[in-house]
């Protein structure tokens, strides 16, 4: 039988805030254990969570960004359950009147073309607060609890089971992290766990509209592991079915050295956290007013600015998504179109050299020396003929090293393209008369020989010479006498 595969996507995206969501604690990530704490985010008795309105604002421009519907009233509940991390013995979360809900988030194919695009629907958009972190490594005796992180505010987006596969299930975790990274909502830096994913997945049969038993593989943060453990999961489901079996319902884990999920614990279909309304909060109320306000100070979005893209620049949509992947990127690439104004060309360089060496050297665009207007003005000696193609790529690689601007590399380094017609004519009657042979066989009809020649000037020239003119000479002196 032939399987298709059904996902849903649950991802914890950290709010970017100063203080916790309850308490007046900062939010920073990385201080000394247990540093930033009070009686409320250590869940001490007679304290009251008081609630971060940014938290909320922030929440709501997420809403928005992704075409959610703002619930005009909803409320925290308490999600019960213990956990060494969990001071309080709960989670103050939201059930069944959560933040937003009714949205989606637009994916595009990461194919050559991109011209798929895909809506995901998403199922809710809710606050909770973060648990604080069991610390195991370098203890002897035991495990200790850091409660830097408990009550750092998280916004929780849930999508419908509408994803068929990984490569799916990563193009929306993209967008959906450019999103958060474009709005300001969160830095989604998933090194720091700002961003991670529990996957759910099920199997059917291709046809069937039935939604098969899923498993949940929890707490993923790098794209990679999500894509493998989708992959490792669908086969795992297909041989048991395949077998004549039953998949369980159950919570996983991804192994990444093993190559493969592993069963946490298996999980009952019945609530087992006793929810109910947080008594500590008042219900939130968000009126027309705010969610208007909060929208007009929206920036472009990627979705609006990919299509602006492809419109004005009249880029192929697969690099118009690559390009506003990232707003940085986004801005860096206008930025050099605005001084050199061709705009595939200013792309080919952004998309293929620039994050090449980027990634190469482990940085991100905002961290990168060179800057748009330096690489507008590379093309713009490209484009006049100061040098040659292949000199800029040498160029390129000294300006992305040492944030230098072309002009002064290639005067300090000399590159200035050889166009001189006399100088070159001179250089190429000198290849000629050296290599007899190859000009007899040339001439005889083995006019693939011409590479050859071209060669030999450009290493006289170390490369500078003007190839069109180099061509043009080699043609007249070879094919005229
Ligand atoms: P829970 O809170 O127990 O994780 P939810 O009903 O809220 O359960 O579902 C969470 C996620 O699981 C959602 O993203 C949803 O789309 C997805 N999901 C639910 N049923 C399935 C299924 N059969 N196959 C794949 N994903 C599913
Ligand atoms: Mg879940
Ligand atoms: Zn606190």
């Amino acid at each position: 039988m032939k399987y298709e595969a059904v996902i849903g996507l649950e991802v914890h995206a950290q709010v970017q805030t100063n203080t916790k969501i309850f308490c007046g604690c900062s939010a920073t990530f990385g201080a000394e254990p247990n540093s930033h704490v009070c009686p409320i985010c250590l869940g001490l008795p007679g304290v009251l969570p008081v609630l971060n309105r940014d938290v909320v604002e922030l929440g709501i421009r997420l809403g928005i960004a992704t075409h959610c519907q703002i619930a005009p009233f909803s409320q925290f509940a308490r999600k019960n359950y213990f956990y060494p991390d969990l001071p309080k013995g709960y989670q103050v979360s939201m059930f069944d009147l959560p933040l937003a809900e009714h949205g989606f988030v637009e994916i595009f194919s990461e194919d050559e073309t991109g011209n798929g695009t895909k809506k995901i629907a998403l199922t809710r958009i809710h606050m909770e607060e973060d648990a604080g972190k069991n610390v195991h490594d370098g203890i002897e005796v035991g495990s200790l609890v850091d409660l830097n992180r408990a009550g750092v505010p998280l916004l929780e987006i849930v999508s419908e089971p509408e994803i068929s596969s990984g490569d799916e299930a990563v193009a929306y975790l993209k967008a959906l992290r450019a999103i958060l990274i474009y709005t300001g909502v969160s830095d989604a830096d998933m090194e720091k766990g700002n961003f991670r994913c529990d996957a759910n997945v099920s199997i059917r049969p291709v046809g069937s509209t039935q939604l098969g038993t899923r498993s949940e593989i929890k707490n993923m943060n790098s794209f990679r592991y999500v894509q493998k453990a989708i992959a490792y999961e669908m086969i795992r489901q297909e041989e048991i079915l395949e077998e004549g079996g039953r998949v369980v319902q159950e919570t996983r884990l991804w192994d990444d050295k093993k190559g493969m999920t592993f069963s946490m614990r298996s999980k009952e279909q019945a609530h087992d956290y006793r929810y109910f309304p947080e008594p500590d909060l008042v219900p939130i109320k968000i009126d027309q007013e705010w969610i208007a306000k909060v929208r007009a100070e929206l920036p472009e979005l990627p979705e609006a600015k990919r299509k602006r893209f492809i419109e004005n620049y009249a880029l192929p949509a697969y690099d118009a998504t690559i390009l506003t992947s990232s707003q940085a990127l986004a801005d860096f690439f206008e930025e050099a179109v605005s001084v050199f104004p061709k705009a595939k060309i200013v792309s080919n360089w952004v998309m293929g050299d620039l994050l090449r060496e980027l990634k190469q050297d482990d940085k991100e665009i905002e961290d990168a020396l060179i800057k748009p207007k330096q690489l507008a003005a590379l093309l713009k000696l490209i484009d006049d003929g100061t040098i040659s193609g292949k000199i800029a790529k040498t160029v390129f690689e000294e300006m992305v090293q040492s944030g230098k601007s072309p002009e002064d590399i290639v005067q300090e380094k000399g590159l200035t393209q050889m166009s001189d017609e006399g100088e070159l004519g001179r250089l190429i009657d000198r290849v000629i008369a050296a290599n007899p042979t190859e000009v007899e066989g040339y001439r005889a009809g083995k006019t693939k020989l011409m590479g050859f020649f071209v060669g030999q000037v450009m290493r006289e020239t170390g490369g500078k010479a003007n190839p069109g003119k180099v061509n043009t000479l080699l043609k007249e002196k070879l094919d005229g006498a």
